[in-house]
């Protein structure tokens, strides 16, 4: 099925569209509906990249997070009981600044990889599992963070080149060329690392620019059996940033993608979308074909999207079960891919299973 099938679906039977999606989903996931309780830890706001609707990127050179920052951040998990450290930051820092060289040899590392290595070792010391977002990085990078992580990450956002262009978000943006990303992305395949990837809805792509982009990731899903969940994130505009006054994507069309997504993807792809940003519509979402909410914090904020709070996971439960559906704790790396790990990191998953019940197997 290609990008015309797609679109006439779209186009003249939207209702049958989100029947398949919803069928789809439920022979997998029924009822359930998982999560990963996280903490959120963003290294440096500094990024060689200028994206217009972010509003994370930041030049100051102070926003680095130290070791000893780090650590705390580690005992704050262990008391929130969290399973994930979720690391990200900007993209290349030392490539555009002087400031983040300046960091890092202040601390003995030679670029961000070796911090970032150094920080995930750190974690699973304390026996929690980081899962890591550091922008465009090598093979050679992917296999270092890959004995590290339980699970590594990058959204390919859009396979569309035309967003690269003058007036466009991506134009000041060199790692979002989407062919550079595609090739993390199959890079990673090739290396089995449990993967997450996603798109940004309504960054100014068209349907047929959203179709391709998940025929893309589905066809690399498919080659390396790695892409373990696909992120459907609504563009959400960020006061001071050039699309600020730029509108979010409709309900309906945020909606139709999660189908869309659910449609197109291998059947093993967990569909995830940010709750924080669809409070209104968590269940709608489900029944799209959405069948996960990714990480959610006790303790820390989103820091891609300050304003938008968390939700309290007993109250999350609690709203999910009036409607039928059962919330389970996962961890950053789905059980089937589990296999992918090094013996250090599955003796820590096995951990989790022995202490938590609610951990979804
Ligand atoms: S790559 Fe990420 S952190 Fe950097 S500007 Fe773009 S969205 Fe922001």
């Amino acid at each position: 099925m290609d990008i015309d099938y797609f679109l006439s679906l779209l186009r003249e039977d939207k209702e049958e569209l989100v029947n398949q999606a919803y069928e789809k989903k439920n022979k997998i996931y029924n009822q359930i509906v998982t999560y990963s309780r996280n903490i959120f830890v963003p290294v440096t706001h500094q990024c060689r990249n200028r994206c217009g609707y972010c509003g994370f990127v930041s030049d100051d050179p102070n926003s680095w997070i130290t070791p000893e920052g780090f650590r705390e951040i580690l005992i704050k998990a262990k008391n929130s009981k969290s399973n994930e450290i979720l690391i990200t930051l900007g993209e290349k820092p030392e490539e555009k600044y002087e400031s983040a060289k300046a960091f890092l040899n202040s601390i003995k590392f030679s670029s961000t990889v070796e911090y970032v290595k150094y920080l995930c070792n750190l974690t699973l010391e304390k026996k929690l599992l980081p899962h890591s977002n550091l922008g465009i990085l090598s093979y050679e990078e992917l296999s270092i963070l890959k004995e590290c992580n339980a699970s590594l990450g990058l959204m390919l956002e859009t396979s569309s080149s035309r967003l690269l262009s003058i007036d466009h978000p991506h134009f000041l943006s060199p790692g979002k060329i989407p062919e550079t990303r595609l090739e993390v992305i199959k890079n990673a395949g090739k290396l089995k690392i449990p993967f997450t990837t996603g798109l940004l809805i309504g960054i100014g792509e068209t349907w047929e620019e959203r179709i391709d982009s998940l025929l893309k990731l589905s066809e690399i899903g498919k080659k390396y059996k790695h892409i373990q969940e696909v992120i459907i994130q609504n563009f959400n505009p960020q006061p001071g940033t050039p699309m600020e006054n730029h509108p979010p994507p409709s309900a309906e069309e945020f909606l139709l993608s999660i189908s869309l997504s659910r449609l197109i993807l291998p059947p093993e792809v967990s569909i995830q979308i940010p709750p924080n940003l669809n409070r209104d519509r968590v269940v709608t979402s489900l029944k799209y074909g959405a069948n996960d909410l990714g990480g959610i914090s006790p303790v820390s904020i989103d820091y891609i999207n300050p304003k938008m709070e968390w939700h309290n996971e007993s109250q999350l439960k609690t709203m999910l079960k009036k409607e039928s559906y059962v919330l389970q704790k996962r961890l950053p790396v789905y059980p089937q891919y589990e296999k992918y790990l090094n013996s250090r990191i599955r003796e820590i998953i096995e951990d989790f299973y022995q202490n938590e019940e609610t951990i979804s197997t």
